[in-house]
């Protein structure tokens, strides 16, 4: 297996200003190649300090950088790299050409400085850049590959596919096999639980990757028959709460095509989510096809106002009750005539709790053409922990309705409990 190092570039990365996700951006795509990744390092935009850096990581087969290609004064990688190899930095023509190119495209005259970007060290070779004015840099010294990318993520990620495809040349790495599990409303804890009781082949690697939203549970295996017989085992366990196999899917993306393919259609009533469901669901390209509205209403004039929600609930039980979520839910899909309605209503804290409502108190109600839930949910956390579990067993009580219809069948293990 290849080992490489990959080492970011910028002040701003030290000062805490940017997040370094180029690094794992390209740890886990190395990775995926069969690229053992030993060495992540952030270093600041100057000559010693990158050349340190480059010294430094001996090990390495391959060494990648991001930053510092850019055509000013404080953009120090491309002479650090001559520095290090000991080569003259060359003046080409055609890179320089390009990047005029670009400019005229944009109808701008190329500053000067821009030509510092079409040297490259003696021996190197550019890496084509989309994206962006900076080409990459390839050069291979004493065995060692060593790519230098731009900083800006979206140049990075169009200069690497450069970097693939001569690490694919170069490497017979064994491609790692691997399969995704994106789960919803199961603790990580419980998910290992499950998996610890089960006979998994000794050769597949299994990890978890959880989040306020679910828990991404991810298969590495050498081989086909072990990462089928893994995937079997999982999906026994797992089935039933999984909603994705692909890495970038989310829960909203996975019920709006439920709700297109029937021709069914969603709104929300939202009190301590404050909309965070309905934005969550309209990042969603073509979500109009489905999601006809929703009504973040937070007081209590709003919810008899705008869903219907009697005051003599309001009063009786308050609006933290499975009677106002109740109300809220089939409140709002009748008003907007929708095929299903959500209603949310809880405390998120850290203030508005009573003795008998405690901060992450939280009912979320689905209403369907049939029937109508209520669950119970004491979720723990800050304030946007709370809103951001309380929109996801929504969207999760959603799913379950429109994948199995009836909710009370389901065996849930979220910690909620039905209301009503
Ligand atoms: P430029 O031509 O923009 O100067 P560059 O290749 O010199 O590009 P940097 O100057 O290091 O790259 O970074 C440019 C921008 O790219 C930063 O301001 C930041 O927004 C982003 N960036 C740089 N490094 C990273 C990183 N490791 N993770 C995420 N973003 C980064
Ligand atoms: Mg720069």
């Amino acid at each position: 297996m290849p080992k490489a190092a990959i080492i970011t570039i910028g002040d701003e990365i030290l000062r805490g200003r940017i997040i370094d996700t180029n690094s794992a951006w390209l740890a886990k795509k190395l990775f995926l190649l069969g690229v053992d990744v030993i060495h992540h390092q952030t270093v600041p935009d100057r000559l010693d300090a990158i050349s340190k850096a480059l010294s430094y990581v001996n090990e390495a087969d391959i060494i990648i950088t991001t930053g510092g290609l850019g055509p000013t004064p404080d953009d120090a990688t491309r002479k650090a790299l001559s520095e290090f190899l000991g080569k003259k930095l060359i003046f080409h023509e055609e890179i320089a050409k390009t990047i005029e190119e670009r400019f005229i495209k944009r109808g701008i005259k190329m500053p000067e400085v821009n030509l510092v970007q079409a040297y490259l060290p003696e021996g190197g070779i550019a890496l084509e850049n989309p994206e962006g004015t900076a080409p990459g840099i390839f050069v291979e010294w004493q065995g060692k590959l060593i790519f230098l990318l731009p900083g800006p993520p979206r140049e990075m990620q169009a200069v690497y596919h450069s970097v693939e495809k001569i690490l694919k040349e170069r490497f017979k790495a064994k491609k790692v096999l691997n399969a995704i599990f994106k789960t919803i409303g199961v603790p990580e804890s419980v998910i290992n639980e499950w998996i610890q009781g089960k006979q998994i082949p000794q050769s597949a690697q299994i990890s978890y990757y959880p989040s306020l939203r679910g828990v991404d549970v991810f298969i590495v295996a050498s081989d086909e028959s072990v990462l089928n017989e893994t995937k079997n085992i999982l999906s026994k366990i797992l089935g039933k709460y999984t909603f994705s196999h692909s890495e970038e899917e989310r829960i909203e993306k996975v019920i709006g095509e439920l709700l297109r393919k029937r021709g069914q259609t969603l709104a929300t009533a939202e009190s301590c989510t404050g909309g965070m469901l309905a934005s969550w669901i309209v990042d969603i390209p073509g979500s109009s096809d489905y999601f006809l509205g929703g009504v973040v209403s937070y007081s209590n004039e709003a919810k008899m106002k705008f869903l219907g929600v009697s005051e003599e609930n309001l009063i009786k039980y308050g609006a933290v009750s499975p009677q106002v979520a109740f109300e809220m839910s089939s409140g709002v899909r009748d008003r907007f005539q929708a095929t299903f309605g959500i209603g949310i209503t809880g405390i998120a804290g850290p203030t508005g709790a009573t003795p008998t409502k405690p901060v992450g108190l939280v009912y979320i109600s689905v209403a369907s053409p049939e029937k109508v839930w209520v669950r119970k949910y004491h979720f723990v956390g800050g304030r946007n922990a709370v809103r951001t579990r309380s929109a996801t067993a929504a969207l999760n009580m959603l799913w379950v309705a429109l994948k199995y219809g009836e909710l009370e069948d389901y065996p849930f293990e979220d910690g909620g409990e039905f209301a009503r």
